[in-house]
This record gives structure tokens, C-alpha cells and sequence, in this order.
């Protein structure tokens, strides 16, 4: 049996089942930057990684990936429908999202959701070992920390949220609101990306579940606090997350990246300007807006079909749930509009692409694109934003981020937009577009600074060092 002194519980596990053609299966390694960012951590003590292995009703034995344990989570069909698709992806992400689209509250999906954390707070109570480090992931495990502590005081549990945690009014809606702070104040640590986020979580704290915070320093750039909850002390605080950047930049320095980009600039026609967007096909990343403001600027006679083009990268998501489905009909008829009305044939403004791109693929779209548009109307960081600035060694490229992503708290140096105002979002893509140059590699120079001295290990070191289990080098 799997004893590991550092756990990973997150709702996947880090590798996907895949079918071969002739009925056999094998696993893949999926190598998301959370589990690229945990390895060291990981390898340095005996790691688990608790998690869904992403098909239903499909039971797996614990197994080994290399060096780390796996231990596979099993969800039945119905609790993928009502735990995740239902709980997670359709009452807390529009809840947690500024309720861009109205959150569904069923007691049947809350049961499902109460069901399938305590099987992971289970999973992990078996495979932890004597004073274990148990680090819980994200919006559909939140009742795990309490759970677990019941199971097992020993444990030492840290928490990361990483979707924005909502303003206490929309949180307040949420019929099972107080179970659920009560679930996250089980952790030692609960960490939010924002100091917003984690000021949130205090008040509520305090309002619903009777625990008078105090403040304290924790977490990088907060000044969040502390909240006694009977003889123990939970830590509250921000702690952003990032992306691996050295990789990114040193893959985005190499020939054949740099051959790439030259090519897919080739085979759009080399218009004078790419803008890019690559997105979840999400109704939170505002890939309308943006279709909306080129509309406008072609319409206007701003921008020149032939000169501008976009290429939107959207990856298909959550693709039975009914708000995705209508989103997808929408976004996909915006384009139409765009190539039908400003197109000729084989040379249409904008290059949609519904399926994703491999790495290589991704860093050298952001290599050859003259302006990255990200415009979400709520995320909880975003990672794209901080990916395309890694990719630009060459302090080229100019970058329109919203205001209401996590990550313009740290990227100021973009172009900050507020994604409902039409006018503002055009303004801003102008300016990106017609960047002089010196004033483009200032602002690049500026971005990349704060990227590449704020990597996912630094993220991953300061939620541990506050966790109280540093990693020793
Ligand atoms: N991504 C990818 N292939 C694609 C599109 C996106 O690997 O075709 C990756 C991208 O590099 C990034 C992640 O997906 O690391 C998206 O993260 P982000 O925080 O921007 O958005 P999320 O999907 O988590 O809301």
C-alpha cells in the first residue's frame, strides 16, 4: 500500500487513459504546469497524487508513473453529471465568475458533490503517511480539507483555489454557503490568488461559520491573516500563480520556433498584422468582445481586411452543458460574419480553429503574433497572458489584457482593458497594433521582468514555505 509524505488531491490525476484502436488502453502523461511546478516536491519526498483518472464508471488500481503514485479516483457517470458538471462547472464556476450566466442550485448535485469529496478526502486519508503534507486543488474539492482533518489531525493540509473567490454578496447566495467555508477552514493554509479573494474568504469566515480573523502576514504581496478556529490556526492569504517561463522563453529562442512563426505568418498571407487569442471556449474569456471590436474596426474602416488578422485559438470545453453549447453557436456565427462580410476567398480576417494546438505549435502562434488579445470579463489568473510575454525574447509583440484577469495585478505594463467597454477594448487594440517600436520593447521589457522572476516554482515554494513544509535544496 502507497504511504507518501507529500499528496497531491486535485480533480484529475496528471496522466489520461487513452483508448487504442485495437481495444487496449495505456495511460498518457499530461503534463499540465501544476504538475510540471509540483515534480520537484513531488519526487523530493515519497509523492502521491490523488484524482479522477477522467473516465466514468471505469475503475483503476493505484499504479505508479516513474517515481510518482497514482491513486485513481472513480467517479460513476451519474456523479460526473451532478458533481462536475452539474456542482462544479454549473453552480460554483458561473457563482465564483461574477455570475456572468446564472448559477443552477440543485440539492441533488450538492449531495453528489458532498459524496465525491469525501471519497477523495477518503482516498487521501489511506495514502498518507504519519504527518503527511495533503495539498488540496481548486473549486470542486472544497469540502476535502475538513473532511480530511476529521479522518486524519495528523495531516499538515494546504489549500489552493485557483478560480477567483467571489465578493461576499455572490457568495451569499450559495444555499450551502456555510459548509462550504467550513470545508476550506479545515486546511492549515487556504490560498487564493488575489488578496481580494482571501480579504472574501476572512469576512465570511467570520460571518458564517463565527471565527474572529486577525491579521497577519502570509502568502507573497497580501497582507490577509489568520483565523483561529478552536485550538488550531488557519493561514489565509494570495499567492498568484505562473507559468514554467525560463522553459517557455528558451523553447521561444530556438531556431526552429522561430522557423515556425516565420511560416504561419507565411501562410496567412503576411498581412502587416496577427493579433492572437487562445482560449478555453469558455463564456468567462469574452472571445465575443473581441470579435465585436475587430467587427466595428473593420466596419469602421479602422483596420484593413487584407492588413489585420486574427487567429482564435479555441479549445473545445464542457461541451454538454447547455450555456457552452449556445456560446459555441454564437461565437462561431460572429466569425462567419467577419470572414462573410470583410473576407475574399482564401484570405478570410479571421483564422477560428476549434480544436487544440500542441506546445511547440502554441509558443510559435505567440511568436509570430504582433498583438495577444485577452479579454475575459472574470479568470481567476490567466495563464496565456503570462505564456505569450515568456515567448517574446525579442521584446516584439504588444498585449491587450483585461482588467478583471487575475493576472493584471502583475502585468501593468500591458494594455489594460475593461472588457464591457466596446470603445475601450478597440482603443486598446489600435494601440497595440500601431506600437511604435521603442515603446513596444519598453513595455515588453517591462512584462517580462515580472514573468520571468515570478515562475510556478516560486508560486509552488511560497504556498509550502507558508504551509510550514519547505522544500529542502
Ligand atoms: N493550452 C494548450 N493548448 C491549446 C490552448 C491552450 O496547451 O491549444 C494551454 C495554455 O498553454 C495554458 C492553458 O492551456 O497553459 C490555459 O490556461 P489559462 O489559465 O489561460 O486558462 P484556463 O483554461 O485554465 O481557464
Amino acid at each position: 500500500p502507497i504511504r507518501a509524505d507529500f499528496v497531491v488531491v486535485a480533480n484529475r490525476l496528471p496522466v489520461d487513459l487513452e483508448r487504442m484502436e485495437d481495444g487496449t488502453q495505456r495511460w498518457r502523461h499530461s503534463p499540465g504546469g501544476l504538475v510540471t511546478a509540483l515534480e520537484p516536491f513531488l519526487r523530493a519526498r515519497r509523492g502521491a497524487w490523488v484524482g479522477w483518472p477522467g473516465i466514468a464508471d471505469f475503475e483503476v488500481e493505484p499504479f505508479a508513473d516513474d517515481d510518482l503514485q497514482l491513486y485513481p479516483v472513480p467517479l460513476s457517470a451519474e456523479e460526473f453529471a451532478e458533481y462536475y458538471e452539474g456542482f462544479s462547472n454549473a453552480t460554483l464556476w458561473p457563482l465564483y465568475h461574477d455570475v456572468v450566466v446564472a448559477p443552477e442550485f440543485h440539492r441533488g448535485w450538492w449531495n453528489s458533490y458532498r459524496r465525491v469529496n469525501r471519497r477523495f478526502a477518503e482516498a487521501a486519508a489511506e495514502v498518507s503517511a504519519e504527518g503527511a503534507t495533503v495539498w488540496v486543488q481548486d473549486y470542486q474539492l472544497q469540502l476535502v480539507p475538513a473532511m480530511l482533518r476529521e479522518l486524519r489531525p495528523d495531516l499538515r493540509i494546504g489549500f489552493f483555489l485557483h478560480i477567483p473567490f467571489p465578493p461576499v454578496e455572490l457568495f451569499m447566495q450559495l444555499p450551502w454557503r456555510t459548509e462550504i467555508v467550513r470545508g476550506l477552514l479545515g486546511a492549515d493554509l487556504v490560498g487564493f490568488h488575489r488578496p481580494g479573494g482571501a480579504q472574501n474568504f476572512l469576512w465570511l469566515a467570520r460571518r458564517l461559520a463565527g471565527f474572529e480573523p486577525s491579521r497577519g502576514q502570509v502568502g507573497v504581496r497580501s497582507r490577509p491573516g489568520v483565523v483561529q478556529v478552536g485550538d488550531r490556526t488557519v493561514r489565509v492569504g494570495a499567492f498568484p500563480i505562473s507559468i514554467a517561463s525560463a522553459e517557455m522563453d528558451k523553447l521561444a529562442r530556438t531556431k526552429e520556433i522561430q522557423k515556425r512563426a516565420k511560416e504561419i505568418r507565411a501562410e496567412m498571407g503576411n498581412p502587416s498584422r496577427i493579433m492572437l487569442g487562445v482560449d478555453r471556449l469558455d463564456y468567462t474569456k469574452g472571445i465575443d468582445v473581441r470579435l465585436r471590436a475587430m467587427h466595428e474596426l473593420l466596419d469602421e474602416g479602422q483596420i484593413q481586411a487584407d492588413d489585420v488578422k486574427l487567429i482564435q485559438i479555441a479549445t473545445p470545453s464542457r461541451e454538454r452543458i447547455e450555456h457552452y453549447k449556445q456560446m459555441r453557436e454564437d461565437i462561431e456565427r460572429a466569425v462567419g460574419r467577419i470572414n462573410g462580410e470583410f473576407g475574399r476567398v482564401g484570405h478570410p480576417p479571421v483564422h477560428y480553429q476549434h480544436h487544440s494546438v500542441d506546445k511547440k505549435e502554441l509558443v510559435a502562434f505567440y511568436a509570430a503574433a504582433d498583438a495577444m488579445i485577452v479579454t475575459p470579463v472574470r479568470d481567476g489568473m490567466n495563464l496565456v497572458c503570462k505564456e505569450y510575454v515568456a515567448c517574446r525574447p525579442d521584446l516584439g509583440g504588444a498585449l491587450v489584457l483585461s482588467e478583471f484577469a487575475g493576472a493584471a495585478a502583475e502585468l501593468t505594463s500591458a494594455f489594460l482593458v475593461n472588457p464591457h467597454n466596446l470603445d475601450g477594448v478597440k482603443d486598446a487594440m489600435l494601440a497595440a497594433l500601431n506600437i511604435d517600436e521603442a515603446e513596444g520593447r519598453r513595455r515588453m521589457r517591462a512584462l517580462r521582468r515580472q514573468v520571468l522572476t515570478h515562475d510556478v516554482d516560486r508560486w509552488a515554494r511560497s504556498f509550502l514555505e507558508a504551509l510550514g513544509t519547505p522544500l529542502a535544496d
